[in-house]
């Protein structure tokens, strides 16, 4: 009875329609069909709530208002107005693929989901979204809040973190999207997840579907959408030995086999547990080719700690201080990538939210 109700196309797509003008949220990028702006709007929401990423869509498009600006500017730049969102990937992916719209595509995105899937960085999720919204394509967008509100709605029990899961989703909402208004539809069912339908306190009570809701009429809500668990996230303990001499900073520049790639940190030691000793920061130090400024070179207490959360990782980080008799050797330098820079110079440079926690606290 329930899923003869809901699995007729038109029962969920009007129910969805008929909420989404009264309650949706008024928000930039659903006020233009521009594609350049719906995609970054796109990659700026990826893992990101829209009251934080809302401010990053509209600086990105008061510097970059059109592909073309933001493909010329350099990466730096680009990384440092992204500072503070964190998968920093995101930046650097939407980065190449200015140039790759620019440089391929003569500065046009491509116009179909099949077209915008070749560019780099942009997945199933973002492709339908940019095709619908921009261009009027009855392709359904697939998101977290689009699983929730249909493995409920229509009572699935497949686990949504296997990806062999996306399939049968997909094709559910593809059933149901409406040729002539398929733009309304996604945003209406990404609405309808992000504020009806939440994950821990969905508003059942004045749900428009309460009655044609598998889980609420089962008593499962809770229960679903079916997540595996993600795996644990390692833990890692660094030591930053922050460098300095006079008023200068020593940072270097992240390379591609680690988090972080292309921001600036200090010179750091990983080791197995939370503590490296003074002698221990001492060699390092030495090992660098410093020399010690010792009226300066005592800290009192331990050095400061901070914590930080990434999506597979748990960062404990402690800070030390060591203030240098003497700039560090050219040979030092080349070895490791390190610089010295004013503060001018560390404010302008793209930093892990990590360290720039750090900076605005010392
Ligand atoms: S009744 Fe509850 S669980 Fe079902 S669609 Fe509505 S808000 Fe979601």
């Amino acid at each position: 009875m329930l899923a003869n109700l809901t699995r007729q196309p038109s029962v969920l797509a009007a129910a969805l329609l008929a909420w989404y003008p009264r309650h949706h949220r008024d928000l930039p990028w659903r006020r233009t069909r521009d594609p350049y702006a719906i995609w970054l709007s796109e990659v700026i929401l990826q893992q990101t709530r829209v009251a934080q990423g809302l401010p990053y869509y509209e600086a990105f498009l008061a510097a970059y208002p059109t592909v073309q600006a933001l493909a010329r500017a350099p990466e730096q730049e680009v990384l440092r107005l992204w500072q503070g969102l964190g998968y920093y990937s995101r930046a650097r992916n939407m980065h190449h693929t200015a140039q790759q719209v620019v440089q391929e595509y003569d500065g046009l995105f491509p116009t179909t989901y099949a077209g915008l899937l070749k560019l780099r960085g942009v997945g199933p999720y973002t492709a339908a979204a940019i095709a619908s919204f921009a261009f009027g394509e009855a392709v359904a967008v697939l998101d977290g809040n689009v699983y929730r509100v249909l493995a409920r709605i229509f009572g699935l029990h497949s686990d949504i973190a296997a990806p062999a899961s996306r399939k049968e989703f997909q094709a559910l909402a593809d059933q149901h999207i409406p040729a002539s208004t398929p733009a309304d539809f996604n945003q209406a069912i990404m609405e309808f997840g992000a504020l009806q339908c939440t994950p821990a306190r969905p508003d059942c009570l004045f749900c428009p579907l309460q009655h044609s809701c598998w889980a609420f009429q089962h008593g499962q809500v809770a229960l679903l959408p079916v997540k595996s668990k993600a795996k644990a996230a390692r833990v890692r303990y660094l030591h930053y030995l922050v460098l300095r001499h006079g008023e200068a900073m020593y940072l270097k520049k992240r390379g591609a086999k680690d988090i972080w790639q292309g921001l600036y940190d200090f010179a750091v030691v990983e080791t197995a547990g939370l503590k490296l000793g003074a002698a221990e920061v001492l060699r390092h130090v030495e090992a660098l080719g410093g020399r010690l400024d010792t009226r300066l070179a005592a800290e009192p207490g331990p050095p400061p700690l901070l914590k930080h959360v990434l999506s597979h990782q748990k960062l404990e980080a402690r800070f030390h201080t060591v203030w240098l008799a003497g700039a560090l050797p050219a040979t030092a330098l080349a070895d490791t990538g390190l610089r010295a820079y004013s503060p001018a110079e560390i404010e302008a440079l793209p930093k892990p939210q990590l360290i720039a926690n750090y900076l605005g606290k010392n």
